[in-house]
């Protein structure tokens, strides 16, 4: 048995037809975590839908009413590249209330991995990016309504800026050179401000989005980056985040599309180094006492086996680093 849990639901399946999205991935990597035994049936939870009291935490009432009553314009629908229908509108409620659930555990038990989730380019005004929901931001408006935190911070590791996210919580500028100036070949860092939630997102620089809404620390990454380099500068970002806030939460968006097999990524990471990654980001919440909630977000490996084989390392990660006493 997990000292943590899983949130899970047959029903995050994605209804979007033939896509570069693998909706079947979530099922895969269920089946997957039971066969191989890292998890057993009642390290499982079942998310229930969002209700639409903590959608409208974070999304616009028109917005929310365009995807309840089928009505968003063409040029909308394009925009989220995936097809319009009332099951995935239900998908996404569920992603939702899957990201809630997933916090309040993890604020329970120190950690707690949504099976799901991690929609990064939802806007409160529109969805991108194969993103309708942004389920991460209404997961923390959720906590912070019910008063368990006051402050959180995103560290959002999937290859493409976290726009939706960025925009969600952008806060009053501060000023800011805390992390080491950049010169020649060293990714371009920016490091903008702080609300009462810190937002990090380590990302391939040319890759989507174009317009890339500033984070509190974005660190915009060459194309190639490897394990090594990544791991630094995911090492570099975290300290100086946290030396900057004192979140109460972490939400930490476990992307795998980094891997340098990953048809809409141009980073070169390694299924192992994605793994050392999630080490990394699980021992610095550990050591500091701060809870941490997983969302999965991208990953679109030439083959879904390898999408899935990272998405399931995440939870043998945590598993490594929340078993064992520091
Ligand atoms: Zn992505």
């Amino acid at each position: 048995m997990l000292p943590f849990k899983l949130i899970y639901s047959d029903e995050y399946y994605l209804p979007i037809g033939q896509h570069v999205f693998p909706a079947e991935k979530y099922r895969q990597i269920h089946q997957r975590l039971l066969e191989t035994k890292v998890a057993e049936p009642a390290d499982f939870v079942t998310p229930s839908l969002a209700s639409d009291q903590d959608i409208l935490l974070v999304h616009k009432p028109d917005y929310v009413q365009k995807l309840k009553t089928g009505t968003l314009s063409a040029k909308e629908e394009l925009e989220m590249e995936i097809p319009y229908s009332p099951e995935l509108v239900k998908a996404f409620w569920l992603a939702a209330g899957g990201s809630i659930l997933a916090a309040q555990h993890a604020l329970q038990d120190g950690v707690a991995i949504n099976i799901g989730g991690g929609f990064h380019h939802a806007f409160p005004d529109h969805g991108e990016g194969f993103c309708m929901i942004h389920d991460v931001a209404v997961a923390i408006r959720r906590m912070q309504r019910d008063e368990k935190i006051r402050t959180a911070m995103t560290v959002d590791c999937d290859v493409h800026q976290g726009n939706g996210t960025a925009a969600i919580f952008a806060g009053t500028r501060i000023p800011s050179d805390s992390l080491p100036s950049q010169h020649h070949s060293t990714p371009r860092v920016r490091n903008a401000h702080a609300g009462d939630v810190f937002t990090i997102s380590l990302h391939q620089h040319n890759n989507y989005p174009m317009w890339k809404p500033p984070s509190s620390i974005d660190v915009d990454l060459p194309d190639g980056t490897g394990d090594d380099d990544y791991l630094a500068w995911l090492d570099n970002a975290l300290s100086s985040g946290l030396r900057q806030f004192e979140p109460q939460l972490i939400c930490y968006l476990a992307g795998a599309d980094p891997y340098k097999e990953d048809q809409l990524g141009g980073l070169s990471l390694s299924i192992d180094g994605l793994k050392r990654r999630d080490e990394l980001v699980f021992h610095v919440a550990k050591a500091r006492g701060i809870p941490v909630m997983v969302t999965y977000a991208g990953g679109y490996a030439r083959n879904v086996e390898d999408t899935v084989s990272i998405h399931c390392n995440t939870v043998v990660a945590a598993q490594e680093v929340f078993a064992h006493a520091t």
